[in-house]
């Protein structure tokens, strides 16, 4: 077979594989696991990478990371990467299908909470294990290394745990050998079987924030004997709304808080309020600005409720950037995969992903799967399809993925390898 012809073939297998690929899924989405926790899910991704007989399979990295490491038949240096996040989300599962999941991890800190797969990840995971089965098939005709990657906690891992893609990096995961290309891709809302891309940053730069005000614990019947911290809480939680004003109006920025954590009672006024939220920046120069103002806003007004507040930024995310050169090489294969007028470019969203760390380090890029039952409108933006399941955005309880969509990704992610390897898909 030549170099020309492998596609038809790796449509084939993608075609066989897409029963397997399915069950995978269901399971992986009736059995979520939160991040730096993926126990069985790395279980089942290392018994099939095992059973295809993959030169390595690399399992434990980073917490529960695996990386299959597939050595082809032909002469080349290059390695493809091919990642997959594998971890789950503290979301109740209301996607109404049969799999639904009812796991709640009762364990977890800050728990418990409610699993379900509302980002899409057990759909990731099901694609590449079907990819593997795909390259693994046509490994004599592989010019060069395909690395298969799982990663773990993509959602952030515990506050006080390390984990997720640079933990991967730190430990070595991907030094021996090293990719020349690192690629993966997320289901969205988007009509099913479109890719999207960008040029530039598809999503944003992230931190988490930790913010935390002290006053002094009093009972609630005599606030003046000690320093209540939950007006300041509620005022630094105003004031945020004023930090947008303090950054371009072209530059998009959130500051989210999504979680208040108080430790009085109804008749206890607590020593500490801590708040927890996440900033997001389109521009990832101006996280360092919008950290800056929000520490002095947090400070000050603490300090004008005769309390004090403390700020700390954590698990800081690097924008999801793809260059020009990359794409334009990359964007030839993607048609490949679903056809031109399916291959579309994608509105910046300031969600993240941790997979900048590999595409930042390696080259590569990243790109967007639609998933539901969506059309899209003259401006490009997706609008549900009436009688459809309708359009609900990830970390939605309502999130949902079809089913028939995972051999898409499974032929994106065939593809993509093959391209690379054989020089097709470099940049110039
Ligand atoms: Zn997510
Ligand atoms: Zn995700």
């Amino acid at each position: 077979m030549t170099d020309g012809t492998i596609h038809p073939g790796l449509d084939a297998a993608a075609t066989a594989v897409s029963p397997q690929v399915i069950a995978w899924r269901q399971h992986l989405h009736q059995y979520p696991e939160l991040s730096n926790r993926e126990v069985n899910t790395a279980r089942l991704i290392a018994d099939h990478l095992n059973s295809l007989g993959l030169d390595e399979v690399r399992t434990g990295i980073a917490g529960h990371g695996v990386v299959g490491v597939l050595r082809g038949g032909k002469p080349g240096d290059r390695v493809i990467a091919l990642r997959a996040d594998i971890d789950a989300l503290p979301v109740p599962d209301q996607c109404g299908v049969p799999f639904a999941s009812t796991v709640v991890d009762e364990n977890y800190p800050g728990g418990p909470f409610p699993v379900s797969h509302a980002c899409g990840h057990d759909c990731h995971t099901a694609m590449l294990m079907g990819a593997a089965t795909v390259l693994a098939g046509v490994r004599e005709q592989l010019p060069g290394t395909v690395l298969f990657v799982f990663q773990p906690a993509e959602e952030g891992p515990p506050v006080d745990e390390k984990g997720g893609a640079r933990a991967m990096l730190d430990a070595g995961a991907l030094d021996d050998p090293a990719p020349t290309m690192a690629f993966g891709f997320h289901v969205t809302p988007y009509p099913k079987g479109y890719i999207g891309y960008r040029v530039g940053n598809q999503f944003g730069a992230s931190c988490l924030v930790k913010l935390t005000i002290t006053g002094q614990q009093v009972h609630g019947s005599t606030p003046w004997m000690g320093i209540d911290p939950m007006p300041a809480a509620g005022a630094v939680m105003t004031g945020i709304g004023q930090l947008y004003r303090q950054i371009s109006a072209f530059d998009p920025v959130t500051v989210t808080i999504g979680h208040v954590e108080d430790v009085g009672r109804f008749n206890i006024i607590g020593q500490t309020v801590t708040l927890w939220g996440t900033i997001r920046c389109a521009v990832e120069n101006d996280m360092t600005e919008v950290q800056k103002r929000l520490d002095t806003l947090a400070t000050h007004t603490a300090q004008a409720y005769n309390c004090s507040a403390t700020v700390e930024f954590l698990q800081d995310v690097p924008a999801v950037h793809n260059s020009k050169a990359w794409l334009d090489a990359g964007l030839p294969t993607f048609q490949r995969v679903v056809g031109v007028d399916k291959v579309v470019p994608s509105i910046p969203t300031l969600g993240y992903d941790d997979v900048s760390e590999f595409v930042n380090k390696f080259g590569g890029l990243y790109v967007t799967l639609g998933v539901q039952d969506a059309e899209l409108d003259p401006n490009g933006m997706p609008f549900p399809v009436p009688g459809g399941r309708g359009l609900f955005v990830n970390h939605n309880p309502h999130f949902y993925a079809d089913d028939d969509t995972l051999v898409t990704g499974v032929r994106l992610h065939a593809y993509v390898a093959y391209d690379h390897l054989n020089g097709t898909l470099v940049p110039h």
